[in-house]
């Protein structure tokens, strides 16, 4: 056996990725096997190494949960071949989540295993929900009970009416299914009909819902707001202090709100954060795909004459940022960018040069490529000068046109990039995109909107999805919708992420 076969047993925390552990988050980056069940959210998977076999033990439609002597020995094997392995859990492994048997099992094989805690259904639902487990006056122990493990298991596990007793607070797991028995049982236990109670379901996720009531109104109310597993059923006087501050999951600005992102896949995570910050839901529809241009020897030629352009224009700033790479691959030293300036069709272009400390000198006030030359040729400053356009493999025609036809500049283009659409019946949210429609969708470029048009048959939402507001990135992005019949609802002041999301609040709070 390698030195590293192990078995990780891991908490994959409530639902939101960022309250898994660091420990978690790096042995799931470095293992080789990955044991998931359902609650662990998909999103943590993507820290996977590209070769880490993933393994689904979990529920899933049309199939029955993998049996746990099944997923025993799908540990063993892979230890043993030498492999490291992570199981991940929902929540915390040690808490209502068959641990123990799993332990028993490699220990019988003579595997080693580390434990690493995670955040636990209860807390994490309580802390996000604003409900408080203790209190000074009247909350002094918190319980964690099991409603039932199993489905098909017909009695309750707990004696419910001896926990009338303990009182404090109960935090059940598994209790929506035989919600009304519990209750029943906690009130003839002698538990007041009166003590504040709640339900928590999809706790720390945009899904994220609650509901809270006397104890003797719980299952009615439950019932009304179709309250869904998974949830946490909490009872005790201690969750009635919650202040009217308590609401501060759903009191973010975008909360419930459902945005769709149709950027390339590696270019949506600060985006996608950002949203999901402010209590969005968001969903990734990539209708683009970012490639590196390879004219090698043509980016071999610009570099080598680099000291002789008098002007740098950027109409992207995918393309700034890729140009950025292989100018660091070919020089290695900030001092080789020359005296040449730089002009930026936007602010989030800029950026990419200010922060390596590069003045740029020219940014529009309309962040089109259009203006951008306009206001190159206004500089008075192209006449017989070499200029350097660096472009993706679109929208560049008119801009070298305007600069050598207008400006009399002697125009060379490196393209370092390419868009190309990306086929959207890969998305893993089209499905529901299709049944359920969303608040907004996003096109940040012309190619994202030419592309869902091309599309669109694929796109097509079905009877009573909510039809989603188009939000465009900038004055080209919404011609192209307009020339398309797309109506634009909302369009950015610049084209940046930070201006979109502010567009987005005021649209949505006004
Ligand atoms: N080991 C897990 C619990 C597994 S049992 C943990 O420590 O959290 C599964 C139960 O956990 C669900 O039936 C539900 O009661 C609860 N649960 C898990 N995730 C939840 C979530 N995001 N919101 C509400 N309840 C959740």
């Amino acid at each position: 056996m390698s030195g590293k076969a192990k078995v990780y047993l891991v908490g994959a925390g409530p639902g939101e990725p960022k309250l898994s552990t660091l420990r978690a988050k790096e042995l799931i980056e470095r293992c080789d096997v990955l044991v998931y069940d359902n609650l662990a959210n998909p999103e943590l998977r993507k820290w996977t190494r590209n070769d880490c076999l993933e393994i689904d033990v979990g529920k899933s439609p049309g199939r029955h949960t993998v049996d746990q002597r099944e997923i025993e020995k799908t540990l063993v094997e892979h230890a043993l071949s030498g492999k490291m392995v992570v199981r991940l859990k929902g929540g915390d492994p040690f808490v209502f989540g068959r641990c123990a048997e799993e332990m028993l099992a490699l220990d019988k094989a003579g595997i080693s295993y580390e434990v690493v805690p995670g955040v636990t259904a209860a807390l994490a639902c309580a802390g996000y929900a604003g409900l408080p487990l203790s209190h000074r006056e009247c909350g002094s122990t918190i319980s964690f009970l099991t409603g039932h493990e199993d489905l098909s298991k017909e009695s309750l596990r707990v004696d419910f009416r001896k926990f009338a007793q303990v009182g404090g607070t109960l935090c059940i797991y598994m209790g929506m299914s035989k919600l009304e028995e519990i209750v029943e049982k906690l009130l003839e236990g002698g538990l007041s009909p009166d003590v504040p109670a709640a339900v928590v379901s999809n706790g720390t996720l945009p899904s994220q819902r609650k509901i809270i009531s006397p104890l003797k109104e719980l299952v009615s109310l439950a019932k009304k707001a179709a309250m869904e597993a998974p949830a946490i059923v909490f009872i005790g006087n201690a969750i009635g202090k919650s202040g009217d501050m308590a609401n501060w999951f759903e009191k973010r600005v975008l909360y419930g709100r459902k945005i769709v992102l149709t950027r390339s896949i590696d270019q949506v995570s600060s985006f996608k954060e950002k949203l999901e910050l402010l209590g969005a839901k968001v969903m990734e529809l990539p209708l683009i795909r970012i490639l590196p241009s390879e004219d090698k020897k043509l980016i071999t030629e610009v570099f080598a004459g680099i000291a002789t352009y008098e002007w740098a224009v950027f109409t992207s700033a995918n393309g700034a940022r890729e140009f950025m790479r292989l100018f660091f691959l070919a020089f290695g030293d900030i001092r080789s960018f020359g005296p040449m300036r730089i002009a930026c069709v936007g602010e989030a272009t800029a950026k990419i040069f200010t922060d390596h400390c590069l003045e740029v000198e020219l940014v529009p006030e309309k962040p089109t490529a259009e203006s951008l030359a306009q206001d190159l040729v206004a500089s008075d400053s192209l006449d017989s000068a070499n200029v350097l356009v660096v472009t993706g493999n679109r929208n560049r025609e008119l801009l070298v046109k305007m600069l050598e036809d207008v400006g009399h500049a002697i125009v060379d283009t490196l393209p370092v990039y390419e868009t190309d659409f990306a086929d959207v019946r890969k998305s893993p949210d089209l499905d529901d995109f299709k049944k359920n429609g969303a608040d907004a969708i996003i096109f940040t470029s012309s190619s994202t909107a030419l592309s869902y048009v091309e599309q669109e048959e694929d796109l097509n939402l079905e009877a009573g999805a909510q039809k989603p507001i188009h939000c465009s990135f900038g004055p080209e992005t919404s011609n192209t919708l307009l020339e398309n019949e797309l109506k634009v609802d909302l369009e950015c002041d610049s084209p940046s992420i930070d201006d979109m999301i502010k567009k987005l609040v005021q649209h949505f709070t006004q």
